[in-house]
């Protein structure tokens, strides 16, 4: 089999792929590098692991960091347009973000 000479199409235009920002960095990734968080009906916050759930969504990176800098300095509030965060979901994003592995480099 020999090549046949199909460079005339241009192919300069890369896939789209949804780029998220982080709320705290504003860092740029495609969607799943980036963790969803969700606000629904009722101003609940939590983690979107599926990335599916209806409502206004937020995205942060991995980085301890940028949940430190989100939690603390109402980034996430802002972004997701509640005006606090209901206790029992800080707790449990506090809770994760202090699970979160330490900065790692980029896979
Ligand atoms: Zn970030």
């Amino acid at each position: 089999m020999s090549g046949s000479m199909s460079k005339q199409k241009q192919q300069a235009r890369p896939r789209h792929v949804p780029q998220r920002t982080c709320v705290a960095c504003r860092r740029t990734d495609a969607k799943r590098g980036l963790l969803r968080l969700v606000r629904d009906a009722d101003g609940r916050v939590a983690l979107d692991p599926s990335g599916k759930r209806n409502g206004r969504g937020a995205y942060l990176c991995h980085s301890p960091a940028c949940w430190e800098q989100a939690l603390k300095r109402k980034g996430l509030e802002r972004a997701l347009r509640v005006e606090v965060l209901h206790p029992d979901d800080r707790a449990a994003l506090d809770q994760f973000a202090a699970g979160l592995p330490p900065e790692e480099a980029e896979r």
